[in-house]
């Protein structure tokens, strides 16, 4: 996940009198019945076997697009759970159903498999202390270890739910990944079934409520390349690309809506005395506003154009330069209102357990079920996370029992406990 910015806290926003969105409890009454409170107790003593969860998740690889291995130890872990109708979808999600009552709502419960670590990475996760070391050890291990713990609370206490929780540990969040897991349950696998959904992705006690809109493009400028000496003056791949990335490294974009860009891989070339045949770059742009993605989007292209132009026009002969400009990833842009039930949830778990609610921006797979008008918000999973997205990604377990606690009294505050 890739949390962008705070800009909205719990104290602006009145809580004092939620119902959940099944209708049945208000917040208060929920909290302390005497199932919940049990559950509860039982999360923070078990958090050890949640812990445990987490390290078995992470020392199984699961590069995005090669999720499979840890795809079929959760279809394994779901059967453990006595969760119904287990399954892997079409595109490598794994969901598992635990019925409600009926006539409440339906939430999706998910955490993602994948990870950034290509094939290869040594995943064994190292433990010293509180503190885990260990690539993908906060994002995502922790949030499917925490799913896992919710669906351990709900058998062990035996809440029934008014509405049906689907636990899924979705495939393709990371990356070029763009969130097909994700899309996949909502417009094929759960199409039209999910009324609610809450991500459980990386570390803290953040709430993530508005997605930020990404587009990413992969730029390829080709030509006839050509002998350094003996073809001089054809025009050249690399040094339309150079001239395309001096372009965007003066772009100016607002802070409010934040929105930013990035040339983020370049690749081109065969030797030190070639011109080039082609050469690439991936560019990574984001906002917070659709209206700003479009403009950032335009200019870049614009940019592109014109690095094309002024290299074909400096190069000698009729050989010209093309060049390809391909979306390869895609994310909506959209905001769940902070009064809308599934954030007062949030808020109202929050408020039950002492934290200080952080309503943020960012890119996640609730970006899928927002940008389609279905409530969602991603949770992070608890104790503190560091260098997310990097080999020596660690989490420090303290006090993590708060973010297992906590993702159950979300959950019960939106399908209702009986
Ligand atoms: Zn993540």
């Amino acid at each position: 996940m890739n949390r962008l910015n705070s800009y909205l806290t719990a104290a602006t926003i009145a809580v004092a009198c939620f119902a959940s969105a099944a209708g049945a409890q208000t917040t208060g009454d929920l909290f302390s019945t005497p199932k919940v409170r049990r559950a509860l107790d039982y999360l923070k003593a078990t958090e050890p076997d949640t812990i445990k969860d987490q390290i078995k998740a992470c020392e199984i690889p699961a590069p995005t697009f090669q999720e499979q291995k840890r795809a079929e130890y959760f279809k394994q872990r779901f059967t453990e759970l006595g969760l119904k109708n287990v399954r892997i979808d079409g595109i490598g999600n794994v969901i598992g159903e635990r019925p409600g009552a009926g006539a409440g709502p339906t939430l999706v419960l998910a955490a993602h498999l994948d990870t950034v670590f290509p094939e290869g990475t040594d995943v064994k996760v190292k433990r010293n202390g509180s503190i885990l070391a260990g690539p993908g050890i906060g994002d995502d291990c922790r949030g499917l270890a925490v799913i896992l713990a919710v669906a351990r609370a709900l058998n062990e206490v035996k809440i029934e739910t008014q509405g049906t929780i689907l636990f899924v540990a979705n495939v393709g969040e990371e990356g070029l990944g763009d969130l097909r897991g994700a899309r996949h349950l909502f417009n094929d696998e759960l199409k039209g079934r999910i009324t609610h959904f809450i991500s459980v992705d990386g570390t803290g006690l953040g709430v993530t409520n508005a997605g930020v809109g990404v587009v990413r493009y992969r730029v390829t400028f080709r030509g006839p390349g050509g002998h350094s000496f003996g073809a001089f003056g054809l025009p050249s791949p690399i040094h339309a690309m150079g001239r395309a990335i001096e372009k965007i490294s003066r772009f100016h974009v607002p802070a409010q809506p934040r929105t930013t860009f990035n040339v983020g891989r370049v690749e081109g070339g065969t030797s030190v005395n070639s011109i080039a045949h082609t050469a690439w770059l991936e560019m990574d742009m984001r906002s917070e506003s659709v209206t700003e993605l479009a403009k950032l989007e335009a200019e870049f292209k614009r940019a592109v154009q014109e690095a094309l132009d002024e290299e074909n026009a400096r190069g000698a002969g009729s050989k010209k330069l093309t060049v390809e400009m391909k979306m390869v990833s895609q994310r909506p842009a959209g905001v769940t209102p902070a009064d809308s039930p599934i954030v007062k949830a949030a808020l109202a778990a929050d408020a039950a357990l002492g934290i200080t609610t952080r309503l943020s921006a960012g890119s996640t797979d609730s970006n899928i079920p927002i940008s389609l008008g279905v409530p969602a918000i991603t949770i992070s999973g608890g104790g503190a996370g560091r260098n997310a997205h990097s080999l020596d990604e660690s989490f420090d377990t303290t006090d993590s029992h708060v973010g297992t606690q906590r993702a159950l009294l979300i959950v019960l505050g939106i399908v209702g406990a009986r």
